[in-house]
């Protein structure tokens, strides 16, 4: 992994149709533009090159979400909601929720569970232009035992080779990752506790194993302490939560954590703006140990990328900010706040060569924002122009406030 580029002071990007073609300080990008438009004056008799100015604004690589839920509504029951909808209904509110997310200036979201295929559908209809929103990248329907966390959603399975057989149905519905309910979560009434594994080592080896056979990456839910170190051990590209939940409280295994800094497992915390109300929620000590774990995986080297776990209760969409607090709350300098949310998470869902960062080849995934976030993260809030995969996008909604 190579560290975010230093900001520029007076810099510029040059587009041509889906890509970045130059980016740095804008005499140097100038000079380029002059020299394509020679070219094409050249080439056609017109030059065709935009020029956009945002004289106070900073330009950024657009946001990308490591852990969005686009089938839940963020609401108190994100259940019954869902269950209540049918599918055409549901793929609609999607699509709104897509475009909160783009509006907020992210490009670039994965999607760790939804039912029924909708992602795969509403992926390929913003790739094609026909809607707009980020790109996403879908999970399908998360695994999970019969009855366990989130059943809902489609992916029951059990055994070895019941959820490999899960992992070739997703895969063949046109899943870009596989989703594994390693622990169980709160979501789910009836299922395993959040500290108690729903799968065993072999189970969870399997799915890997199935999922490296059609190349598909692999992230898992855990909350659990034994879920995080059998999900480690089988070999997970993404750990979702890492909560480190034992039987009697918080439980961080230093064998894990530097089983997970050694393998370069991503961890997403996927922790919503709902950190704010954990103190009351958890108790003010559980939740300085729990978010205070943040900093001390970083400083072990734990690779962490930011993700929102936007659709569960309470976390909207769009407010990708209140999210990132988290990070400043616990002491990470505001450059590696960003790093977390555009080229970490870019590399935590496979994407560091394509997006993520201002660099030539990549794909035009930007975003402008009003003042520095460099200095304060609320300028994130200040969406001026969001540009998705070459597509222009100006906000109709500001992102949600805090
Ligand atoms: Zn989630």
């Amino acid at each position: 992994m190579d560290a975010a580029l230093p900001p520029i002071e007076d810099g510029a990007v040059l587009v041509a149709g889906r890509r970045v073609v130059a980016a740095g300080p804008a005499t140097l990008v100038e000079a380029q533009v002059e020299a394509q438009v020679d070219a094409q004056v050249q080439a056609s008799g017109g030059s065709g090159v935009r020029r956009l100015d945002h004289p106070g604004a900073t330009l950024l690589p657009g946001l990308v979400d490591c852990h969005v839920h686009l089938a839940f509504d963020a609401g108190a029951d994100v259940v019954a909601t869902l269950r209540a909808v049918d599918d055409d209904t549901l793929l609609d509110r999607m699509a709104g929720r897509a475009r909160a997310l783009l509006d907020a200036g992210v490009t670039t979201v994965r999607d760790l569970g939804d039912r029924g295929g909708l992602a795969v559908r509403l992926r390929d209809a913003i790739a094609a232009g026909a809607v707009p929103g980020p790109r996403i990248l879908t999970a399908t329907a998360p695994i999970t035992p019969p009855g366990g966390h989130c059943w809902f959603l489609g992916g029951e399975a059990a055994g070895e080779d019941g959820v490999r057989e899960r992992v070739r149905a997703n895969a063949a519905a046109g899943a870009d990752v596989i989703k594994v309910m390693a622990s169980g979560g709160h979501l789910t009434p009836g299922g395993a506790a959040m500290n108690e594994s729903q799968f065993g080592l072999a189970e969870l080896r399997a799915i890997v194993a199935e999922a490296r056979r059609h190349g598909l990456p692999v992230a898992a839910h855990a909350h659990g302490t034994d879920a995080i170190a059998d999900a480690v051990a089988a070999g997970v590209d993404t750990v979702e939560h890492c909560t480190w939940l034992g039987r009697a409280g918080v439980d961080v295994r230093p064998d894990v954590v530097t089983a997970l800094a050694r393998s370069g497992t991503w961890v997403c915390p996927a922790l919503s703006r709902n950190w704010k109300g954990f103190g009351p929620r958890f108790g003010e000590e559980l939740t300085a140990h729990l978010l205070g774990e943040l900093a001390r995986a970083d400083a072990a080297g734990v690779r962490l990328a930011a993700g929102t776990d936007s659709g569960i209760p309470g976390a909207v969409f769009g407010d990708y900010v209140g999210a990132l607090e988290v990070f400043e709350h616990v002491g990470f300098p505001l450059p590696r706040v960003l790093e977390l949310a555009t080229s970490a998470a870019a590399e935590a869902v496979g994407l560091g060569g394509r997006t993520g960062r201002l660099r030539p080849g990549h794909d035009a995934d930007l975003l402008v924002v009003g003042g520095d976030p460099l200095t304060d993260l609320r300028a994130l809030r200040d969406v001026r122009l969001v540009v998705a995969r070459g597509r222009p996008h100006v906000p109709v909604t500001a992102p949600a406030g805090p």
